[in-house]
């Protein structure tokens, strides 16, 4: 079901011609666009150009790498589920809406329509042309609301149903990207502890060579005072054994 939502997304955005490229495309991996290209039987530029379009509503993403050889850019491409049925999803509301207010407007307005061209004509149109088709010169005759209303909520039932569907779908897809959040969030928390770890063995080496650095120069300065003191009382004792 997945693959025929994303095939109709495709088809929305880049054609028909282009709904092929769902098959080529993965939603956890990026694939290369030289092999989308030729896997499609297209050239780069116009697998490029379907890619593009699809891109531009934000559903699919790329990372490139350049080729150290030849100095040029090659993207990979990954298709993003979530926000292609987020966008079925959004189109399908549009088009409900659409019916509904069609739904309406025929509970309210008469309309006419021409047996000839099956064109159809508000009440008021129907009016200013005579109540004659402007494309043939028929009379035209009013339309049976009741049966247009009936096709539109045929329509909208089946919307309902699709609809339905492409909320299994997002659910499913919301649970796959929960669990990769909650995968990610603790391989951070974990590398986070390591980190937290690493720096707290460094506080405590560094505040024990801080000791032990203090000790050495305690004793050092220790050492010189008790060299150096004999050497001052000398000298004093000295000046005033010169003074006596
Ligand atoms: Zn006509």
């Amino acid at each position: 079901m997945l693959q025929k939502f994303l095939k109709e997304i495709v088809t929305l955005i880049a054609g028909k011609p282009a709904e092929e490229i769902v098959d080529l495309l993965d939603g956890n991996k990026y694939v290369n666009e030289f092999i989308l290209a030729k896997k499609l039987n297209l050239t780069i530029n116009q697998t490029r150009n379907i890619l593009y379009k699809i891109s531009d509503q934000g559903l699919v993403s790329f990372i490139r790498k350049k080729d150290k050889r030849k100095g040029w850019y090659t993207y990979f491409w990954k298709i993003e589920i979530f926000k292609s049925l987020e966008f079925l999803r959004n189109s399908l509301m549009k088009k409900m809406e659409q019916i509904n207010y069609q739904i309406k407007s025929r509970e309210t307005k008469e309309f006419y329509v021409c047996p000839n061209c099956n064109i159809e004509f508000s009440e008021e149109s129907a009016l200013i042309h005579n109540f004659t088709c402007n494309e043939c010169g028929n009379i035209v005759s009013r339309k049976d609301n009741m049966s247009t209303i009936k096709e539109y909520n045929k329509e909208l039932d089946k919307f309902k149903k699709e609809l339905d569907l492409i909320d299994e779908e997002l659910k499913i897809e919301k649970e796959k990207l929960e669990k990769i959040k909650t995968r990610e969030s603790k391989k951070e928390e974990k590398l986070n502890n390591k980190e937290k770890e690493r720096k707290k063995l460094e506080r405590s080496k560094k505040s024990a060579d801080k000791k032990a650095a203090s000790k050495k120069s305690a004793v050092k300065s220790s050492t010189s005072k008790t060299k150096k003191s004999p050497v001052k009382v000398s000298k004093k004792s000295a000046i005033k054994k010169k003074q006596k």
